[in-house]
């Protein structure tokens, strides 16, 4: 068995940056920056006023109240065309350009309004309510770096730089296969001994949440010849991953089922739980992630092992939401084997948040890792833990909701 720490190391080693493509700003939310995003022009272009009233020279208005004339008006995508001469005044608008000669702006509720005689009865200063040419950012300025997933925000900006696409990572291809006999498709009618395959929707979920395209290669039943189909579907894929069929046991045939395609195994035993049997290795030249069948130990190891992959395949430069948190309730001395134990968040008497382990931890329980808001990491060999020790989580919920 190897510890999580080198387990990850060898897998981030086994994969790689995948191409780039060009697309269009309407689809590019999500997926990764290849290269920076560098604006091709100055925001604003000219200085504009930040509210509708009055642009003055702030010199004829030091003393108030003034009447002054007004010459013109600058609205937005308009302007007034001459320069502003002592004693007058231009009407101007929200993002309208301020006009030469003008350098402060005064608020209309601080004026009264007579044919083109305008009191002003509050002073401004120099600059006042004006947005510097280039206030935001300017041509030539890297506002975007490589490896960020784009949010809706990066979207507008890139808009705002007058970016219509993007040149962004290719999303992996992961074929996802289900091994196991007792298997039938959601919406089937299980027979007798039979359950409902939940890890390969609930990973093809995950991958495309993670910005890959999740191929489903279906069922596969606990024969050797029954991972044919995976390892065709690996020559085309960038990432395989299998579920079920990992372990020990008579009828975990995925090793010796790839193995007939040429499955090069870099481990298949990790010091963790949940999960312990977890392969990892490369069919022909696509890397392979075997993971364990129960579908608890399976969407926590994609959690720990897929994500950073595929983060590094996307030249993702994101972290996996870890934290630390104070503990709701002690926990006892943990084993030889790193824990993940799913938990969840709530206040306690002084209003703080604090972390409580379920108290059932069984592999298998997909209803707990569903109302679970985050994993509570106990280290290999952990001393126990009282109720207020500081301990580390990592965020289910991080990257589900992004804008
Ligand atoms: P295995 O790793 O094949 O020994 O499977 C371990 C446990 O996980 C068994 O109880 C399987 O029935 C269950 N299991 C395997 N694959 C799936 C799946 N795709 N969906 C739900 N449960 C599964
Ligand atoms: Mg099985």
């Amino acid at each position: 068995m190897i510890s999580v720490a080198e387990a990850l190391e060898r897998i981030l080693a086994g994969v790689a940056p995948l191409g780039v493509e060009q697309v269009g700003l309407d689809v590019a939310h999500g997926r990764v920056l290849a290269e920076p995003a560098i604006s091709r022009l100055t925001q604003p272009p000219v200085a504009v006023s930040s509210m509708d009233g009055y642009a003055v020279r702030a010199a004829d208005v030091a003393t108030v109240p003034v009447v002054l004339r007004r010459v013109g008006e600058a609205p937005a995508g308009g302007s007034y065309p001459h320069p502003v001469k002592p004693g007058e005044c231009v009407r101007i608008f929200t993002g309208g350009p301020v006009p030469e000669g003008a350098d402060a702006i005064v608020i209309q509720e601080d004026t009264d309004v007579d044919g083109e005689q305008i009191t002003i009865r509050e002073s401004s200063l120099p600059g006042r309510y004006i947005r510097p040419a280039g206030l935001d950012f300017s041509a030539g300025d890297e506002l975007i770096s490589a490896g960020r997933i784009l949010t809706a925000r990066d979207i507008g900006l890139c808009a705002a730089m007058n970016q219509p696409s993007l040149t962004v990572r290719v999303k992996p291809r992961v074929a996802i296969l289900s091994t196991g006999d007792e298997l039938v498709n959601p919406g089937e009618q299980p027979g007798p001994n039979q359950i409902v395959s939940s890890n390969g929707v609930a990973l093809a979920a995950l991958v495309r949440c993670l910005g890959g395209e999740p191929v489903n290669v279906g069922i596969a039943g606990d024969t050797e010849g029954a991972l044919d189909k995976a390892a065709q579907a690996a020559k085309s894929a960038d990432m395989l991953v299998t579920i079920g069929g990992a372990s020990v046991g008579d009828y975990d045939l995925v090793q010796s089922g790839l193995a007939r395609h040429g499955l090069e195994i870099g481990f298949y035993k990790i010091a963790m739980r949940p999960g312990k049997p977890l392969m990892f290795g490369h069919v022909g030249s696509t890397p392979m992630l075997g993971l364990p069948g129960n579908p608890v130990s399976a969407l926590v190891c994609a959690t720990i092992f897929l994500r950073p992959a595929l983060m590094k395949m996307l030249g993702a430069a994101e972290d996996i939401g870890e934290s630390t948190l104070p503990l709701a309730a002690a926990l006892p001395e943990n084993d030889q084997r790193q824990d993940y134990l799913r938990a969840r968040v709530e206040k306690n008497a002084d209003g703080e948040s604090v972390v409580r382990a379920f108290e059932k931890q069984d592999s298998s329980m997909l209803s707990r890792l569903a109302q679970a808001d985050m994993l509570i990491v106990r280290a290999p060999h952990a001393k126990a833990a009282e109720a207020g020790d500081s301990v580390q989580v990592i965020h289910l919920q991080a990257s589900a909701f992004r804008i």
